[in-house]
């Protein structure tokens, strides 16, 4: 069951297009994932949140979502990392894995349901450049690599909107060599230099497993760039699926090759449905990157704010939308989030005790359709939050107005609301040394004692917590 109607903007088609679940099989949802050469930052956090907090929305839709993520632990930047500590590629991959997915919990990522590793799919992937090459649309270069010639795949571009011409560019290091029939033409297959060793002496080659390298009918080899998330979305979900995305540097050349790859390997159309493309985290206006060496760890931001901050500062501009990270929105997400903990506050206090004569529920409601149909709306989350915020700004000022059925209505809705996204509401503790001065304070109130009341008063807001008087007795909370 999915009674909305819920529409993402496809980058290939450049339209908003329906999400709509497969009879009988759940919403697949592939992402990919990160290469693990280093430790991942808050930009890799901007893209994995944005997705996690889509994967949970559209479950909290009535969608049944399968959503596979890749884990790129072979690639040029980890052997060359591998060669710099003096160690092998599997050491370095085994711990920025590991890294990356106590990352994520942290972060409360966890709507993937199966993180899969490139080098647990080298059968997969195999099969997949035989194809490939059975088919014509890949080739031998001896004693270097397969390679995919993109003229075989007339609608190679169509994704980011380029000619073969001028996807020359789209080249890194593991696709080039001399031998390539065009420039584009990208490695699925890269021989070794122990596949050289073998060629000279079969016999005496022993296959290390720390060397990355793994024995091919084409000879001992490793795969390419974009060669493993083919090879693992079609094992997990077949040549076809529903929704596909990374951030927008993926676009091209990456996504534009696993569509010439998937498309030629089984000739149906289309692979995806829905691409779907994460604006850049930034920082003074450049990508936020582990090669540029400008970026913060989320291990060291989770030092100074919560996950939940972070989630809604991801959440606070479109996912389309690149984000310009400066400390400061830090600071404004961590005034906005404690802002909303103290609404929801407050309404517990409220269903606690006996609310007031009333304030309406028309606001409510329109805060609900709001809400919905701006994430129905290409996951327009700026959008839902202004509802959200509007919503506040209505309550607050009357808020201890509000009947007790009102205030749970509207605590119902509003948590509802962020749990679908994924926020943990979690509300900061109030020391129990803040109670006892509480107490003391109402008790010296009641005896009209206000100069000593005061003090107190002072007393509790030099320990870092203010107090509102309101009809239902003292409210504390965190100065901020
Ligand atoms: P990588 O490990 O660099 O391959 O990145 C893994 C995923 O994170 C890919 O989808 C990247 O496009 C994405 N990513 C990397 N850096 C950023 C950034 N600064 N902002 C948003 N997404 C990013």
């Amino acid at each position: 069951m999915n009674f909305i109607k819920i529409y993402l903007f496809d980058t290939l088609s450049g339209k908003k297009e329906l999400v709509e679940k497969p009879k009988g099989r759940p919403l697949r949802f592939f992402i990919c994932g990160p290469t693990v050469y280093d430790y991942s930052h808050i930009g890799h956090g901007r893209t994995y949140v944005a997705f996690d907090a889509l994967g949970k929305y559209l479950r909290s839709t009535g969608l049944e979502v399968f959503y596979l993520q890749n884990i790129t632990n072979i690639d040029d930047k980890i052997i060359r990392r591998a060669e710099e500590e003096k160690t092998d590629f599997k050491t370095v991959a085994k711990k920025f894995t590991q890294a990356h997915l106590r990352d994520m919990k942290s972060l409360g990522v966890t709507a993937v349901n199966k993180y899969a590793l490139a080098t647990d799919y080298i059968p997969e992937i195999i099969k997949q450049v035989q194809k490939l090459i059975q088919k014509k649309h890949a080739y031998v270069i001896e004693k270097d690599g397969i390679y995919f010639d993109v003229t075989t795949f007339k609608d190679y571009g169509k994704l980011s909107r380029r000619t073969t011409l001028q996807a020359e560019d789209g080249i890194s290091r593991i696709d080039e060599s001399v031998g390539k029939r065009n420039k584009a033409d990208f490695a699925l297959w890269k021989f070794s230099k122990y596949e050289e060793k073998r060629m000279e002496n079969e016999r005496t080659l022993k296959i290390n497993n720390e060397k990355p390298s793994w024995p091919s009918p084409f000879g001992l080899g490793r795969p390419g760039w974009h060669i493993e998330d083919t090879a693992i979305s079609e094992k997990f979900f077949g040549p076809q699926y529903e929704i596909h995305g990374g951030a927008v540097d993926l676009k091209f050349p990456h996504h534009e090759a696993e569509i010439a790859q998937q498309e030629s390997a089984s000739g149906k159309k289309p692979f995806v449905k829905i691409w779907l493309h994460t604006g850049f985290l930034t920082t003074q206006g450049e990508k936020m990157s582990k090669s540029l060496r400008n970026f913060i760890t989320i291990d060291d931001f989770l030092k100074n704010f919560s996950a939940q901050v972070f989630r809604l500062l991801v959440l606070s501009s479109h996912y389309r939308s690149p984000i310009d990270y400066v400390q400061k929105i830090g600071n404004e997400n961590q005034a906005k989030w404690m802002g909303i903990l103290e609404f929801l506050a407050k309404l517990k206090l409220i269903i606690a005790k006996t609310g007031g004569e009333g304030i309406g529920r028309r606001n409510f409601e329109e805060f609900q359709a709001k809400f919905s149909e701006s994430l129905a709306d290409d996951f327009n989350t700026p959008k839902a939050f202004g509802a959200l915020f509007t919503l506040m700004a209505f309550v607050n000022p009357r808020i201890w107005k509000a009947t007790k059925s009102e205030a749970k209505e509207l605590y119902a809705s509003v948590s509802t609301a962020l749990k679908s996204l994924g926020f943990k509401i979690g509300f900061p503790e109030i020391p129990r040394k803040i109670e006892v001065l509480l107490k003391e304070r109402e008790e010296l109130r009641r005896n009209q004692q206000f100069t000593q009341s005061d003090r107190l008063r002072k007393k509790i807001n030099d320990l870092g917590f203010g107090i509102e008087d309101t009809p239902l007795g003292p409210f504390v909370w965190p100065l901020r």
